[in-house]
């Protein structure tokens, strides 16, 4: 692990040698210095001449960036540094793997318009950015943001914020890419002041990988710009505890302070923090920097990343490690992304291991097991759900429709759509 505490500890690496402090946290800086080629990693890690081939070999297919940040963080003893591997191209993702999809969650299939995925009822997701301050390895979107091969997003916006205005079921926007924090600040600004003043959107969500790679990106101009247009919520997406370093603590108290609650979403890759005990320590460390664990991703089917995918049982062995041994916190969801475009499913240990009518019997974290008791009276209907409802918006009563109304009496229940 690197000792970050230190605000001149990247000096150790020799071409940051006379960098300066100042410098160093200027996000123009890490990113006209970002690296880009085998070439330029060679010159902050040890790499073999194999390994350098392999990279040029990887790069014809695919692009390559890396903050100096990031970078600085790898340990250079270790081969199978969690930091080193996120970064890297590696011949590896040139074979084929078991499974492989170009677009794994089809979200092709479910986008009305060019940069926009609306796959659940109530919410869309619009990729505003093809552009990452690091390209990911194991990026489930990489045909997007990562392939050479595959066509970029059409640049237009404005045909999505129109789309978002006239479905009045759209009440939640997450704003992501790519990263969202790659476009210039004034069109970010501009998206999102749109986005608000759509009445029926209610709450808007900025996706950014920024806290863990390139902290320093997260400025004051740029809070001060998202705290204009609360609620705002802040989604990122550390992978690893040595990530949480004090430039990622001092980033995430810029955007909490601004009164921001700040979502981690994980994603479960074979030797970084495929381990329980590397998932728990993480886990901890996000909470200790005001960030709430939110979801635990199984790796996509994404072609070029077989290598980084786990089997889906490790996911279980991570969460019954969690569940009951931490404090609920702690504990995101753990989620398949379907392939197909099924979207999120949850999954865990099974806890209930009877449900009848009259009760459940339930285990605990070890194993210990107990049976809950059913009430009498099984009616649980809610004398306001009705008020509740009418309040909906149509196309979104449609698709929570649990009742019908014959002379103003609730008379039946339909199963949600
Ligand atoms: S930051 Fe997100 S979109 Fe960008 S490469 Fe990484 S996983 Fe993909």
């Amino acid at each position: 692990m690197i000792d970050t505490a230190n605000p001149t500890y990247y000096q150790r690496i020799k071409i940051w040698k006379d960098v300066s402090p100042e410098e160093w946290n200027d996000p123009r800086w890490q990113l006209k210095n970002s690296v880009r080629d085998a070439e330029g990693l060679g010159r902050v890690i040890n790499l073999t001449e194999q390994e350098k081939a392999d990279i040029e070999e990887a790069l014809k297919h695919s692009r390559f960036q890396a903050t100096p940040y990031f970078l600085s963080l790898i340990d250079e003893n270790n081969p199978e540094c969690p930091i080193r591997m996120q970064c890297m191209p590696t011949i590896c993702e040139l074979e084929p793997g078991l499974g492989d999809l170009i677009d794994p969650l089809a979200e092709d299939a479910d986008s009305p318009v060019p940069r926009l995925v609306h796959r659940y009822p109530d919410r869309v997701l619009f990729l505003v950015s093809e552009l990452c301050s690091m390209y990911c390895r194991f990026c489930t979107r990489r045909r997007l943001v990562i392939d050479r091969t595959t066509s970029q997003l059409a640049s237009e916006h404005d045909l999505a914020i129109e789309y978002i205005s006239k479905h009045r079921e759209v009440r939640d926007v997450i704003i992501s890419g790519g990263d969202a924090l790659m476009l210039p600040l004034a069109s970010l600004e501009r998206i999102i002041q749109k986005l608000r003043a759509i009445p029926h959107v209610e709450i808007i969500r900025v996706a950014s990988r920024f806290p863990a790679v390139m902290p320093m990106g997260v400025t004051d101009e740029v809070v001060n710009m998202l705290k204009k247009y609360q609620p705002i919520y802040f989604m990122t997406h550390f992978a690893h505890p040595y990530e949480v370093t004090p430039y990622a603590a001092a980033a995430c108290a810029r955007i909490a302070d601004a009164g921001m609650q700040i979502h981690n979403q994980s994603v479960l890759l074979r030797k970084i923090n495929s381990d329980p005990s590397i998932m728990k320590k993480l886990m901890h460390e996000l909470l200790k920097i005001r960030v709430k664990p939110y979801y635990i991703y199984q790796c996509d089917l994404a072609s070029g990343i077989e290598h980084f995918r786990t089997s889906v049982s490790k996911g279980f062995e991570i969460m019954e490690y969690l569940r009951g041994h931490t404090s609920g916190l702690a504990l995101p969801t753990f989620v398949i992304d379907a392939p197909g475009g099924g979207g999120k499913i949850p999954v865990m240990p099974n806890y209930l291991l009877t449900l009848t009518d009259d009760r459940a019997v339930v285990r605990n974290y070890r194993g210990l097991m107990s049976s809950y008791t059913n009430p009498r009276e099984r009616d649980s209907t809610c004398s306001t759900a009705l008020e509740i409802a009418k309040t909906l918006a149509p196309e979104e009563a449609k698709n929570t429709a649990f009742f019908d109304l014959v002379d103003g009496k609730r008379v039946t229940l339909k199963p949600q759509v």
